[in-house]
């Protein structure tokens, strides 16, 4: 097979810096193309502690640096699409970010969660790839994604469709299996079919918002955990046996800084006090694969390196995105993260084709040629065939061989024909003979030795044949059992997964039937609204068995208008806007150029007809003459195509815009809904721990104990009968003017001074008196915090 000997290719990008960072001293400069250099230099108030040999300035070379300004469509051409190319031509491919946390990893894999522009690495190559594969149509291809999250040694599939995840530890866990020839296989990882761009961008999506409703405080998953996305690709020619397979990695590492920034010089940090174990795995096997005659190279110590092994040092093309802070805090941080790179950039892999003969193919293939060689004989000989010889051809033949054996004459020979069934059964008709021999037989045999030893010969050479025939065969048979088995577990895992849909499935799946359906007419909803978010903040209040109460409701829209996200999304909102303008506008003059190219169509046929007319009334007509009017319609017709052509390519684009859109806006709606949930639920808790003899009026009831418990059952009803209440009994209240159903008012109570009364009126009906207490209690917080 054809293979691709190849360092791995290393690449630096520098993060732009935020307002308030002072800037780091460094300088790019393009040294022996096409290698550039990245010179950093660290203060000196900062070099004491950090560099124990006291050197400033640090010199590191990389295949190409990307400085702050460089732009998303840049790094995407000069970085993946090569490797795009390749792991369409069939071979591996790797592209991995390594830097600190805040660095750019996830902007340079996936891209940032605002702009349409400021799609990152994934959906680029998705779409290079489904553009790449629509084009060629000489290949049968299939595409499938998974995409694996790697947390404290555990995986876990994010492709979870139930979309019910709460927590990483509720996503499907994925484990490591090593078969007899020390393959590594994923179990429990998914991998989904993609037939389109859409479908993709949708899987991305879905493992997107699963990895980010996994993330909570506690654990920090996306600074710590590993992201790998896998497009897996296997192509074959049409009539062919050979299935090339391919995988193509994109892989947002955990943040590689250390725990002690200062103190120790950098190297001299002791191993064990690296943030992440895996990281330091991942350094180990660097370092051995880098070393001249290492043998042992420890992939297996930890998860993610064992996911790796091909990318490191095997058969895979690899390139790795060196993100850097370089300002003037991180400094040392992207000077580790440098020289981690300079390392990687050593090591060489060996990238192969990856081919293999599908047994089935083949055995069909095999079976056709027999009968095509059984045709051709059939033709030179005359003679029908089957397996087996006639009773009359075999008496023939026994004849003959009793002739042949009688015979002295050194020069006899027996001749049978070129006929394999024949000289098979002289042979077996021989052996019978020798091995039990009648006496007329045994005289003349023993007298023939040398003759007898050719034979012998030959037949041993005959049975070694029948040997190799068979091993073949038993060959080919385990093939299939093996086929016929993977293909029995992928319809056991396809009907595994496919068992647990839920409603976003199905809306996903409802959309691609749209999209499917073959007519050209405008399919985008512009109303799509984010029910789905809806949904998760149910799905939220799902424990407690219950709707969310209005208040809750309301108080989210109040976060919502509040929160920072807010802003892009109204601007995505009005971008989405004009785009879905733009398309329907886009898809009227498309209608209308079909319906102008059909009538001209129509056109021509009128004509066709007026001149066959005219050819039968009046035959001295040049017939074969061409039609200046209809040439001109023709021309029309090709121009209008054209138009046709083009409009339907920006069409295109846009909608897939429109689509990354919609999705990005999902994306934030999902994060503020997670805000909310984390900031709703530490109000909760902080209730609860509360005591609850606060409040002490005599018509006080004992106060619940789970804020959500009893917010989920309140009606807005009870909320007005609770304003009333208050409002009439304290003036207090009254003058603050809390209203319960309208969440101003409330912010408004917030804000205002503390009062003195300790002691709350309360309505009497105890859920009620919950949500009072819960704002009451919030109110509190809030102001403590400001003061
Ligand atoms: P990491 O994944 O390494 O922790 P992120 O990709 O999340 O880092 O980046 C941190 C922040 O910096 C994000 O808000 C991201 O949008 C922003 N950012 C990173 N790189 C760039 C860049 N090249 N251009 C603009 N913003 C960037
Ligand atoms: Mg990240």
């Amino acid at each position: 097979a054809a293979m691709v000997k190849e360092t791995i290719r290393v690449y630096a990008r520098v993060k732009p810096l935020g307002r308030r960072q002072q800037a780091g001293s460094y300088s790019v400069a393009v040294e022996e193309e096409p290698l550039s250099s990245l010179e950093i230099t660290v203060p000196r108030d900062l070099a004491d502690g950090f560099v124990n040999n006291k050197r400033e300035s640090y010199k590191f070379k990389f295949q190409k640096i990307f400085d702050q300004e460089a732009k998303q469509d840049v790094v995407f051409d000069s970085i993946a699409k090569p490797v795009a190319e390749c792991v369409l031509a069939g071979y591996n491919g790797t592209i991995f970010a390594y830097g600190q946390t805040g660095s750019g990893k996830t902007f340079t894999i996936t891209g940032g969660a605002e702009r349409y522009s400021e799609r990152g690495i994934i959906p680029r190559t998705l779409s290079y790839i489904f553009d790449q594969l629509q084009k060629d149509s000489s290949k049968v291809y299939t595409t499938h994604v998974s995409y694996l999250e790697i947390y404290n040694e555990c995986g876990y599939d994010l492709l979870d469709p139930r979309h019910e995840a709460s927590k990483l530890e509720d996503l499907p866990k994925v484990t490591i299996m090593e078969d007899s020839d020390q393959n590594i296989h994923l179990k429990n990882l998914s991998l989904q079919q993609a037939t389109n761009e859409e479908e993709a961008l949708n899987l991305l999506f879905l493992g997107d918002t699963n990895r980010m409703i996994a993330e909570t405080p506690m654990n920090q998953a996306s600074s710590r955990s590993h992201c790998i996305f896998t497009i897996h690709i296997s192509s074959k020619e049409p009539g062919s046996a050979t299935i090339r397979r391919s995988k193509l990695h994109l892989v947002d590492l955990a943040g590689s800084e250390r725990v002690s920034k200062t103190g120790v010089g950098g190297h001299l940090l002791t191993e064990a006090k690296y943030i992440n174990l895996s990281l330091h795995y991942l350094e180990q096997v660097i370092i051995a694969l880098a070393e001249k005659n290492r043998s042992h190279i420890p992939y297996r110590n930890s998860m993610m390196t064992s996911v790796l092994r091909d990318s490191l040092g095997g058969n895979c093309m690899t390139t790795m995105i060196a993100t850097l802070a370089l300002d003037k805090r991180n400094i040392d941080e992207s000077v580790s993260t440098c020289r981690f790179a300079q390392r990687v950039a050593l090591i060489k892999n060996e990238a192969v084709l990856n081919e293999e003969i599908d047994p089935r193919l083949m055995i069909v293939q095999l079976k056709k040629e027999i009968q095509d060689l059984k045709d051709e004989l059939e033709l030179v000989t005359g003679k029908q065939r089957t397996s087996e010889l006639s009773q009359e051809e075999l008496l023939q033949l026994d004849d003959l061989i009793e002739t042949f054996l009688k015979d002295d004459d050194p020069d006899s020979t027996l001749d049978v024909g070129a006929d394999m069934r024949k000289i098979k059964y002289c042979f077996v008709h021989m052996k019978q003979l020798m091995k039990y021999p009648t006496t007329s037989h045994e005289k003349l045999l023993s007298r023939d030795i040398p003759e007898e030893e050719a034979e012998k010969e030959e037949l041993g050479k005959l049975k070694e044949l029948l040997q190799q025939r068979d091993n073949e065969i038993n060959i080919l048979v385990n093939m299939l059992k093996k086929e016929k088995k993977k293909a029995q577990d992928a319809l056991f895992q396809l009907n595994a997964t496919s068992a647990g849909s839920t409603g976003l499935e199905r809306s996903l799946s409802t959309n691609f039937e749209d999209r499917q359906s073959p007519s050209l007419c405008f399919s985008l909803k512009e109303t799509k609204d984010f029910s789905s978010s809806i949904h998760r903040l149910h799905f939220l209040f799902r424990q407690t068995g219950g709707k969310m109460s209005p208040g809750c409701r309301e108080a989210f829209e109040v976060f919502q208008r509040d929160h920072a996200d807010s802003i892009t999304i109204e601007e995505n909102k009005r971008l989405l806007k004009q785009r879905f303008a733009e398309v329907k506008c886009l898809g009227e003059k498309l209608n209308e150029v079909r319906s102008k190219i059909n009538h001209l169509k129509g056109e021509i046929t009128q004509r066709h007809i007026q001149r066959a007319a005219l050819a039968v009334s009046n035959p001295s007509e040049e017939l074969n003459m061409i039609d200046p009017v209809e040439e001109k319609l023709r021309m029309q017709i090709e121009e209008e195509k054209k138009s046709y052509k083009t409009m339907f390519s920006r069409f295109k684009g846009l909608k897939v815009e429109i689509e990354h859109l919609q999705l990005l806006m999902e994306k934030v709606k999902m994060k503020m809904q997670k805000d909310f949930e984390v900031w709703w639920s530490e109000e909760a808790k902080n209730l609860q721990q509360e005591k609850p003899e606060v409040v002490t009026s005599p018509n006080t009831v004992t106060v619940y104990p789970q804020f959500i418990k009893s917010s989920q059952h309140l009606s807005a009803n009870s909320f007005s009968e609770t304003t009333r209440a208050i409002s009439n009994e304290d003036p207090v209240w009254k003058t603050n003017s809390i209203y319960f159903s309208n969440l101003h008012k409330c912010t408004f109570f917030f804000r205002t001074p503390p009062s003195s009364s300790t002691s709350i009126p309360l309505t009497g009906d105890s859920q009620a008196d919950a949500d009072i207490l819960a704002f009451i209690k919030a109110r509190e917080r809030i102001l403590q915090r400001k003061g």
